[in-house]
């Protein structure tokens, strides 16, 4: 895999369908196609200071985007880099873990 950025982006422009090129959400089904397996976007809260993930499991990839993130088209742009550019998203295990730890109660 290549791993510069406009060679990505360029990948990602030519098999893109028009439809999906009305958004950078509508551009999932194109990044799902490029990696050769699912690709969905949850929508719920993240602990602070984390705008977006990708977690990776065995046979897919979920991007996780709070809905109310102002920048949120800017933070899929973002995963959908690391995902093109071979880069490795968070296990379920360690972001289930993560979120546990985010929601104890400080002691
Ligand atoms: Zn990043």
């Amino acid at each position: 895999m290549d791993g510069r950025p406009n060679v990505a982006v360029n990948r990602l422009l030519d098999v893109a369908k028009s439809a999906e090129l009305s958004s950078v959400e509508a551009l999932a089904p194109a990044v799902a196609r490029l990696r050769g397996r699912p690709l969905t976007i949850q929508h719920f809260d993240l602990p602070i200071g984390t705008f977006g993930q990708w977690i990776e499991t065995e046979d897919t990839d979920v991007l996780v985007v709070p809905r109310s993130a102002l920048n949120r088209e800017v933070t899929l742009g973002h995963e959908y880099g690391h995902m093109l550019l071979g880069h490795v998203g968070v296990l379920f295990s360690q972001f289930a873990g993560e979120l546990v730890t985010a929601a104890e109660p400080e002691s």
